[in-house]
This record gives structure tokens, sequence and C-alpha cells, in this order.
């Protein structure tokens, strides 16, 4: 349910609405718009608690949430949601989130130089694989907590939020103190255990969509993580599994707008994994800024026909640069902007 609070109530008057929803057996969620004061109340919804919480002084309107997710929806919260990952940096505002790196940082050099790379080229967010996902329990798995470390460095010197997989919840506490950002890969979309835990984080937390993830299932995923009490969530379309074998994912635009109408939240768009081909990258890329990404995210590598992962996906500095310059024309025409260096490298 929620509770719209008249415009000229005082905080104690919300404090005196908070204490009866919480006095119902109900938590209360506060948000602070620009015109007035929303609180959510998750719990049963009672036709008589709606009743009741409509009689106390300086409750406007009260409004049953037709979703199955309530935090997470647009009903509950009307304005996008803008996230401060830090050093300067924000998902959801005008300014795109371009995170952008290798699938998996390979020594301390290999992530330090891409950072310096992708950041040259108008990426405002450095990505970079520590614990990695493999179908093949062969394949290689990531360096671990020494990958997190480098990650961390290559953040520092170039003074640039990063973003890292998390896939368990023994290293939720390990990547949170080194990253920005904690990721929640498409295979974990709906481990609700991790997903509680990173919820009790107060790092921003990049959920992205299961490989067969509905959009519900997945904008509920999200709700596991707020109704721990962590605001901080960004979605990621990254593909889905679909009959198509031309390409390793069907990326699904549709997703973009869609999210956006649902939630509040922002959505950034991961068209490496999405297509799995790098040639497929940019024209989708654009196509996601087109359709009300917030954000790009990007596979990055100086070789790779030599990357430990994702090597056909992945895009060369010199073609990331150049996707970055398309892309700053399409966000024109959008009304998105790219961030400081991008802005300049953008535009050249
Ligand atoms: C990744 O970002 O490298 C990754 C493994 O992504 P996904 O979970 O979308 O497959
Ligand atoms: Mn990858």
């Amino acid at each position: 349910m929620i509770v719209v609070v008249s415009p000229d109530a005082t905080q104690d008057d919300i404090a005196r609405i908070v204490s009866r929803i919480e006095d119902s057996g109900r938590q209360a969620h506060i948000s602070v718009g620009t015109e007035r004061c929303i609180i959510g109340v998750i719990g049963p919804e009672l036709p008589e608690l709606q009743d009741m919480f409509e009689t106390l002084p300086q409750v406007e309107s009260v409004h049953r949430v037709t979703k199955p997710y309530k935090l997470v929806s647009r009903e509950f919260r009307p304005n996008d949601t803008v996230i401060d990952v830090g050093k300067g940096v924000t998902v959801g505002g005008t300014e795109l989130a371009v995170m952008a790196g290798p699938c998996s940082i390979e020594n301390e050099e290999h992530i330090v130089n891409s950072a310096h790379a992708v950041k040259a080229a108008g990426a405002n967010i450095l990505r970079g694989g520590a614990f990695k996902p493999r179908t093949s329990p062969y394949a290689f798995r990531g360096l671990g907590e020494e990958g997190l470390r480098f990650l961390e460095t290559a953040g520092k010197v170039t003074e640039m939020p990063v973003i890292t997989e998390v896939m368990t919840v023994r290293d939720v506490e390990a990547v949170a103190r080194h990253s920005d950002i904690i990721q929640i890969g498409a295979r974990n979309m709906q481990n609700f255990i991790l997903l509680d835990e990173v919820g009790k984080s107060r790092k921003p937390v990049m959920l992205k969509r299961g490989l067969s993830g509905q959009i519900e299932e997945w904008l509920l995923a999200a709700e596991y993580v707020m109704a721990q009490g962590n605001p901080n969530v960004i979605l990621c379309e990254r593909g889905i599994r679909t009959f198509e074998t031309a390409y390793r994912n069907t990326f699904d635009v549709n997703a973009i707008p869609l999210a956006k109408q649902l939630s509040h939240l922002p959505i950034v768009a991961d068209p490496s994994h999405g297509t799995g081909k790098w040639k497929l990258v940019a024209p989708v890329a654009k196509a996601a800024v087109a359709a009300g990404a917030d954000g790009l995210m990007i596979e990055v590598h100086p070789n790779p026909d030599l990357a430990l992962s994702d090597g056909a996906q992945s895009l060369t500095y010199e073609s990331f640069a150049s996707m970055m310059r398309s892309v700053s024309a399409i966000a024109a025409a959008v009304e998105r902007t790219l961030s400081g260096v991008g802005a300049t490298a953008a535009a050249r």
C-alpha cells in the first residue's frame, strides 16, 4: 500500500503516520519526492487497514499497489532513482553510465592498462571479473581475491568506481570492500539467499537479468535486495536464451522501456553478453541507448583473441573508442550526455 502524505505535513506528522504503520505489524519505507512524501507500506494489504490509514491526520490518500513487487515499482516511487556509485559518478541521471573493461582480470598490468584505455575513450566505471561463473569447470575461473585487489588499484589510479561480480554469500564482504558496485550475475538472479545478503550491504548492486528470467521475476529479485533495506539497485538487461542460435543470446531491447515503465530503478544494457559477437556490440549499444537505457556495460580487451574469457564478444581499445563516438550521437538525440572525459573523447 502507498500512503500519500499531505504537502504541508511536518516531520512529526510523518513520524506519527510511520508509527501507526509499524503498530499494524507492517514496515514503512519513506520516499521523499520533490513535491510530497510517499510512505510505502510493506505487508498484507487489508481493506480495513486502508480505511484506517485514510483517517489519519495529514494523509492525503491511500492506494493499493497492484504489482507483486512493491519497493521496486514506479507506483511506489514516481521519480527515477539516481544512484551515487562514488567518485562523482551517478547511475540513472541524464549522464549515461558507461561500465567498460575486460570480462576477466588477468593480471595487474592488464586491468590497469585497460582502465586507462577505457577511461580515455569515455567510460566512467571500470568493470572486471575476479570470480567468474564458467560453463566448464576447467575454464579460467578468475583470480579471486587477488583480482579484487588489482581491480581496486586500477580504479584508484584512474579515479573510476569499479564493478565486479560476487557469486556466493561467502565473498560478499570482500567484494563490497574492494569494489564500488556489486554485480549479481545472470546465473544468480534468483539466488535468493545471495540477494538477501547484498541487500544487507549498502553498496550499490547491479542485478543482471537471468538467462530465462521473466521481467516480473527479475523485478521480484530486485525487490529481495530492496526489502533488506538497500535502495541502490541497478537493473541490467544482458540478453536471454531463445531458440535462436546465430548469436549467444537474444538482447531483449523491449525490456528497457518496459522496465522503465514498471520501475523507478535505473537500467543498464550489456550488449556484449547480449549478443556474444563483437561486431554486434556497437549497433545494439546504440539501440539500447535510443530505447532509454541509463548506461552500458561493455567488455573490452587489448587482444581479444588472447582473452582468458569472452574474447569473441570483446571490443579492442580502438573499436571501443569508435563505439563511444557513435553512441555519443545517439545519446545527444535522446538528450543524454556522456561524462567528463567521455564527452570530450567522444566529441573528437
Ligand atoms: C559478466 O559480466 O562477465 C558475466 C558473467 O555476465 P552474465 O552474468 O550476464 O553472464
Ligand atoms: Mn563476460
